[in-house]
């Protein structure tokens, strides 16, 4: 436990021991023991938020500039409720195009989602954050910049014509961090945009919904994958999930119904498990957990 987490417990503790000695002088017998217990509940619930605060404040222990993946998946926690609230879209353009997950082409995972955007468009910081890499790299992300939020994310933005900000500057959500381009290896100007938690690469669209320009809820519930594997729909000797989860990879001409029928999941859970609706525009190589 570092300083910063003991100085907030006993901060709970202190208001705890002042709210129970408030409410045994203020209410009459009858009531005290009702409130007492939701006074208590209360300062737990606090002591808990406090403490989950400080899971995020730890979860970075350094702060490398050198390194854009620099770290390990030992330290990837198995789960981390990230807030999405006070978000800006990185980008105005609606247009997907490409997916995030593995391409046989290539026979790598592509570890973002690739936004249509031209040379010249702004490109915005998607939460409150601090620039950590602002770097070129001919052969992979061209001119990128890497930010970490508060909320336990980073953020990748990669491809760029020109950079908006410096290493090591605060930024607010909605500020712009650079401007689009077809840097690196890219064929066509677009935006690569990769959301990370420790360096765990989390598929954007299961945060940010790009059509229509918001994010998928209030909050996304992070779980660590066992293993590095995705699965490409059923029938594949692969089609077995190790994590307890499982991914269909949605293919030309998939319609939601379509993909229900394959997997066996009603097209409401689809929905629901996925935080799309029946209206959301499937893309090909668009992962859908079922
Ligand atoms: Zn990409």
């Amino acid at each position: 436990m570092n300083l910063t987490t003991m100085k907030r417990l006993l901060a709970g503790i202190v208001v705890f021991t002042a709210v129970q000695t408030a409410v045994g002088q203020d209410l009459i017998a009858k009531q005290a023991p009702i409130d007492r217990k939701l006074q208590a509940a209360d300062s737990v619930a606090m002591v808990l938020m406090l403490e989950v605060e400080d899971e995020i404040d730890n979860l970075y222990k350094s702060w490398d500039n050198s390194s854009t993946h620099c770290y390990s998946r030992a330290d990837v926690p198995d789960s981390l409720e990230i807030d999405l609230r006070g978000f800006s879209m990185p980008t105005t353009s609606r247009k997907v195009t490409s997916g995030f997950g593995y391409r046989p082409r290539f026979r790598r995972m592509h570890k973002g989602i690739d936004v249509k955007v031209q040379t010249g468009d702004t490109i915005y910081a998607a939460f409150d954050g601090k620039v950590r890499i602002v770097r070129y790299e001919r052969r992979g992300y061209g001119k990128y910049v890497v930010l970490r939020h508060e909320n336990g994310l980073e953020t990748i933005y990669a491809h760029l014509s020109k950079y908006l900000c410096d290493v090591n500057e605060d930024v607010k959500a909605g500020q712009p961090i650079g401007l689009g381009g077809n840097t690196g290896r890219s064929f066509g100007s677009h935006l690569h945009f990769e959301t990370r938690v420790m360096g765990e690469a989390i598929n954007p669209a299961f945060l940010f919904d790009f059509a229509n320009q918001d994010v998928t809820g209030d909050t996304y519930m992070f779980r660590k994958q066992k293993a590095d594997t995705y699965f490409t729909g059923p029938g594949t000797k692969n089609n077995v999930a190790s994590a307890g989860k499982r991914y269909y990879k949605v293919r030309k001409g998939d319609s939601l119904s379509r993909i229900s029928s394959r997997t066996g999941t009603s097209v409401a859970q689809l929905c629901k498990i996925n935080r799309i609706t029946k209206k959301t525009t499937l893309r090909p190589g668009q992962l859908l957990r079922f």
